[in-house]
């Protein structure tokens, strides 16, 4: 790159609080095929409330239950985490051992009528690999808010399910969203969609923004983004049918076959700690005004969380790289 297209480009971006760290972050955009998304805090606000909260009280009261479920999130910085302790209030016990479990929710061991209980707070992924028992009731509710369209979340003492969450966000995607993919469209790229929520929720988001299904991938692992990333890039080829068949079984994501039409340049844009592995992996990855840790690993910053700056990003790019050749 020369400097001063490089300078230039970067001085323009700025102006729009586009961050642009350096001249690779340019020329990352020049070969873009695939643009991938991530949904919640990047098409969405992020701002979840509860829509639905039911414990099933056995063993603990319904009382118990939800300050057992606010002493552990309490701890948490993730949106899903923020809307259940606005949503139950100032009581919470000591907690000890507290863990981020990645893609899943989050743990805690609580004092409680001096015996030691363990919390777990998360979605159905956890329950199958903590194994958590769920009874038929609440089998059943899951079943039916996620089919609404919601993000459902399970609490356990002891491995045994004691309530469910469903959290929705009011608006569905942000106002600028389905302009920005239509033009993303129209300039001929792959629009994606990948997220650590359930495949309800995320085909939701998708219909509005005309995405359509094969490019939607939910239940992801912060480590299943990267790996997808690196697949739409067309490296790992070689191992691509079994990536195909264990990644896709777990996401529930059943055609695969689509992606090798799509291997070359890709731009990911995300906002949370769990995509920081995919914006470093990615050709260019976007920090769309996220956490301190996804800015780290993104090549471009975009302060405003307005989706209309990817567009621009991608317009300055290209205007600089032509200038450079
Ligand atoms: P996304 O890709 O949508 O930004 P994350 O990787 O941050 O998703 O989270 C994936 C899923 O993990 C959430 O949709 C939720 O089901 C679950 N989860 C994460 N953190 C928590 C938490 N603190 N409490 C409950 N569930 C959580
Ligand atoms: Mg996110």
């Amino acid at each position: 790159a020369t400097p001063t297209a490089v300078m230039v480009a970067t001085g323009v971006a700025a102006r729009f609080g586009i961050l642009i760290k350096g001249g690779d972050a340019l020329e990352g955009s020049a070969n873009i095929k695939t643009i991938v998304f991530d949904k919640t805090g990047t098409l969405t606000e992020g701002k979840p409330k509860v829509v639905k909260f039911k414990t099933f009280p056995g063993l603990y009261k319904d009382q118990d239950i939800q300050s057992f479920i606010q002493s552990v999130e309490v701890k948490s910085e993730h949106p899903i985490a923020k809307a259940i302790t606005n949503y139950i209030g100032p009581h919470n016990l000591p907690c000890s051992n507290f863990y981020n479990i990645d893609g899943e929710g989050v743990s805690g061991v609580l004092t409680w009528r001096d015996e030691e209980i363990t919390v777990h707070v998360g979605n159905f992924n956890m329950v199958k690999s903590k194994g958590i028992r769920i009874s038929s009731k609440i089998k059943d509710k899951y079943h039916k808010y996620e089919n609404q369209g919601k993000t459902v979340i399970i609490a356990s003492i002891n491995k045994i399910g004691v309530a469910l969450v469903a959290v929705a966000e009011s608006e569905l995607v942000k106002p600028e969203a389905p302009w920005v993919v239509s033009k993303l469209h129209e300039m001929g790229l792959a629009v994606w969609i990948i997220t650590g929520d359930n495949k309800k929720s995320a085909l939701k988001v998708a219909s509005i923004l005309k995405i359509p299904e094969s490019r939607v991938i939910a239940n992801c692992y912060p480590g299943d983004k990267k790996t997808i990333v690196e697949h739409l890039q067309g490296l790992n080829s070689k191992d691509k049918k079994d990536f195909n068949k264990t990644l896709l079984d777990e996401t529930h994501h059943d055609d695969y076959s689509v992606l090798k039409d799509e291997f070359n340049g890709v731009m990911f844009v995300g906002d949370g700690i769990n995509d920081s592995p995919s914006l470093a992996q990615a050709d260019i990855g976007i920090a769309i005004g996220g956490t301190d840790i996804a800015n780290d690993a993104a090549g471009v910053v975009l302060l405003k969380k307005d989706l209309k700056d990817v567009l621009i990003t991608l317009d300055l790019s290209k205007k600089a790289v032509r200038k450079i050749k």
